[in-house]
């Protein structure tokens, strides 16, 4: 059963993009391409519900009362396949800040560890959108979530390509609240936590490693 709060963004011109993202032939340079692109499309989708105000504004022929988005946004991508659809939200977000985070999830004392982090100050009254291209076991995500909770972020969005049930089921299991947007929900986990059919491993894929 998936969540309620999982948003599948199965629109035909980003299903496009990732069948070409899909392909093993494609390069680190056609790669990073698509994955941009189709990170700016999916911010429509994952904006659609933020708040505006108003704006006076005015036009060359009279004054009048436009809407800008209400809070200031920061980007946080998870390091470092999550640097991959930075650039492509900042397209449509141009003013958004971006932290970074490297996290994992110890499997034995459950605790997230943050191996890297560096994140505005005051990230806690801003709209936060957590990238990472895959959710595959969770782990780093549910991490990442902890950490930013614990920097006092209250309003997060999960974004991601391309998700593996089993990652929507544990970042579900541990932060229900939090919205996971994603282009596609494939079938399940191999041995070796790679999604199938997914599209490899994304971080070598986009920095050609
Ligand atoms: N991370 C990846 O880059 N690919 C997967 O399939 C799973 C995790």
């Amino acid at each position: 059963m998936i969540p309620p709060n999982v948003i599948l963004i199965d629109h035909p011109v980003i299903q496009t993009k990732l069948t070409e993202l899909r392909d093993f032939s494609a390069d680190h340079r056609k790669f990073r391409e698509l994955l941009n692109e189709i990170a700016s499309l999916m911010v429509y989708e994952v904006t659609r519900d933020w708040p505006t105000k108003p704006k006076p504004v005015q036009t060359p022929l009279e004054q009048t009362i436009g809407k800008v988005l209400a809070r200031q946004v920061t980007l946080v991508p998870i390091l470092r396949a999550g640097l991959g659809m930075a650039e492509g939200v900042l397209r449509l977000l141009p003013d958004a800040r971006m932290g970074h985070l490297g996290v994992y999830r110890n499997e034995e004392t459950l605790e997230p560890v943050s191996y890297y982090h560096k994140l505005p100050p005051d990230i806690a009254s801003t709209e936060v959108l957590l990238i990472d291209p895959m959710l595959a076991t969770g782990g780093s995500g549910t991490a990442a979530v902890d950490f930013l909770k614990e920097a006092g972020v209250t309003s997060m969005k999960f974004v991601c390509l391309v998700a593996a049930p089993e990652g929507i089921q544990n970042l579900h299991r541990h932060h229900p609240e939090v919205s996971i947007y994603c282009a596609a929900i494939d079938r399940q986990l191999n041995e070796k936590g790679y999604i199938l059919p997914g599209l490899g491993d994304a971080g070598d894929r986009i920095f050609g490693t």
